[in-house]
């Protein structure tokens, strides 16, 4: 045989899981969102279990987020995921609280506009991202952090050519410290005439 619940009411027919399309609406949007539950298949009951019930919250919070602006929790996931972060990762550098984040990825909870904007402006940009972690000094993620590619323009060789002439030794830079302003160790230059 299957292995259905048996009907909780009748007590003979089985459950079988359905689910159903119902236009709700969420200050003045309409919106059509899947809500599950089983029905007998003898007295025809339709009940709404614990495990349905949690699923339809989620559905009807997240499309609540999308009506208010907010990214869903799909989303948010995704952003975690880019900056290959854990759940609780994510949570001590952009807030909410340890167990925040799977909250929010499975749309129990509604984040705040604070977190939605910061969490777009670490999806936007990821030197923003980078920022952030060295600002919140998270060595566990900071190890990860990319060397940047710096493009020096002819005003930054000028400051090379100075530094070489005062010889101040030119101190050793971690990959993750360079900064954009930094001169490339290695760039050889022949000062003209009026410097020396
Ligand atoms: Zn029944």
């Amino acid at each position: 045989m299957d292995n259905k619940t048996l009907c909780s009411l009748c007590g003979e027919g089985h459950m079988t899981p359905r689910t159903e399309n119902t236009v709700t609406e969420y200050r003045g949007q309409q919106g059509a969102v899947s809500l599950q539950y089983a029905e007998c298949d003898v007295c025809g009951s339709e009940i709404v279990g614990d495990a349905e019930g949690r699923a339809n919250k989620r559905a009807v919070l997240s499309f609540r987020k999308t009506v208010d602006g907010l990214l869903t929790g799909e989303e948010i996931r995704a952003i975690r995921e880019k900056y290959q972060l854990t759940q609780a990762q994510a949570a001590k550098l952009l807030g909410g609280g340890p167990v925040a984040f799977s909250k929010y990825e499975n749309d129990d909870v509604a984040h705040s506009d604070a977190m939605d904007n910061l969490l777009r402006l670490v999806r936007r940009s990821e030197e923003a991202f980078w920022e952030l972690v060295e600002e919140k000094q998270l060595g566990e993620i900071l190890h990860r952090r990319p060397a940047r590619v710096a493009h020096y323009a002819a005003l930054d060789i000028v400051y090379v050519a100075l530094t070489v002439r005062t010889e101040k030794p030119m101190p050793a830079q971690r990959a993750n410290q360079l900064s954009y302003l930094t001169p490339h160790r290695s760039a050889q230059f022949e000062a003209s005439q009026w410097m020396q």
